[in-house]
């Protein structure tokens, strides 16, 4: 017994069928003695459906009104979900994000949570309600209704999570846990019962969709005790940890990939102080985050620079760098989206030698052409072709044994 946020995503919460499932599990729960904060997603497909609508009604319309179109889909959810549950004799009541008052910046469609005021909600928990809140959207100082970015309803719950202190933060999903690699692409894929924080950090930030980026930040920040679980079945899920178990701590905890970005290269630059900035700079004014950048040094003095951003801002890159190059006369520019990254992760990393190596080995027995690299101290990415994506992350699945949990 205790104070606990459920999260239920969109595939949860797809139909009225899938609602009234939830409804029993919250009902389940309460009658358990749990006093409990839903957060709901919109309906499977609506936000994109709205998103739609209003890129038909106008190609350029302003984010704040799309914030306040999107921010709709969550509310239909709240005011289903809250009256089945009464339907089921649970006295529940059902919240928008600004009448919580989940207070955020004012950066239309990735605004960052600046703080919730709680007290309404305590206030109807000491009252014996459930409360049921929407996700994904809270309000700025002008009082504008803004939305946290795609995804963002994994960032309210653990939210309100940390503002309420609760006890245990349940992110409902599609799937009964974090797993070893997509399985779908690994069918020996094995769910982790744990995994630390940063793990599920890089996981998220590397490209699997499970959790929302953001919301493990916040869930690492404020230490919520987080787990993610299925909406579909029973079972423990996996838990996000604070501490590392040396004894238990595997070497490598999973195999991540993306698909969403693209490599920009330009080639023949004098090889002089200043010239990353140079090639860099345009592009982050343009608001486009790059990611990895390997830059070489030619026998002939001069130099080459690569570097990946987001599949989207790829155009508008490649037109960037062009213009850069015409400026530094560089020999020429090249670009290519059919790429893919992949990512082995652990924090057992730290304290062993020979991972990388294993990596690169397994790569090149399957004739896998590594075209960049980047390193932190809990992963290794490598750049390859799209087309190897599958086979790659089924070999270094194999490669670091994650089938049966056996260290290399
Ligand atoms: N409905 C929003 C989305 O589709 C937020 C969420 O589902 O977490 O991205
Ligand atoms: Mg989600």
């Amino acid at each position: 017994m205790g104070l606990i946020v459920e999260k239920y995503g969109g595939t949860s919460v797809g139909d009225l069928g899938r609602i009234n499932a939830v409804a029993d599990k919250v009902a389940t729960s309460r009658a358990q003695g749990n006093d409990m904060v839903v957060v709901v997603s919109a309906m499977s497909g609506e936000t994109n459906r709205l998103a739609e609508l209003a890129a038909e009604i106008n190609p350029l319309a302003p984010a704040r009104e799309v914030d306040v179109l999107l921010s709709t889909g969550e509310q239909v959810t709240i005011a289903l979900l809250t009256m089945a549950l009464h339907r089921r004799g649970v006295d529940a009541r059902s919240y928008t994000g600004s009448q919580v008052h989940i207070r955020t910046d004012s950066v239309h469609g990735r605004a960052r949570i600046l703080d919730i005021d709680d007290a309404r909600v305590r206030n109807d928990i000491a009252n014996g309600h459930v409360v049921v809140v929407a996700g994904f959207q809270g309000v700025d100082e002008e009082q504008n209704i803004t939305t946290l970015g795609r995804g963002g309803s994994d960032t309210t719950a653990v939210a309100m999570a940390a503002a309420m202190g609760a006890d245990e933060c349940r992110i409902y999903t599609d799937v009964d846990g974090v797993y070893t690699a997509d399985p779908r692409i690994v069918p020996e894929a094995r769910r982790l019962d744990w995994i630390t924080v940063e793990e599920m950090l890089e996981m998220a930030s590397l490209g699997a969709k499970v959790l929302q980026t953001r919301s493990v930040e916040f869930a690492g920040k404020y230490r919520v005790p987080l787990r993610v679980l299925s909406a579909f079945e029973d079972g423990p899920g996996t838990l996000i940890t604070y501490e590392e178990s040396p004894m238990e701590q595997p070497l490598i905890s999973s195999i991540a990939y993306n698909r969403d970005e693209a490599k920009l290269t330009i080639r023949g630059i004098p090889d002089e102080p200043g010239i990353a900035y140079r090639i860099v700079g345009p592009i982050s004014d343009a608001h486009v985050n790059v990611d990895m950048i390997v830059q070489n040094v030619g026998a002939d003095g001069t130099t080459d620079l690569t570097f990946t951003v987001h599949r989207n801002d790829y155009k508008k890159s490649l037109e960037i760098l062009t213009e850069t190059a015409k400026k530094l006369k560089a020999r020429d520019v090249g670009g290519d989206d059919n790429i893919a990254k992949l990512s082995v992760i652990g924090v057992g990393m730290r304290s062993h030698a020979g991972i990388a190596a294993t990596m690169f080995q397994a790569l090149a027995n399957e004739g896998i052409n590594i075209q960049m690299i980047s390193t932190s101290e809990i992963k290794i990415s490598v750049v390859v072709e799209d087309k190897y994506l599958e086979l790659g992350v089924r070999t270094l699945h194999k490669a670091f044994g994650l089938e049966d949990g056996a260290d290399v």
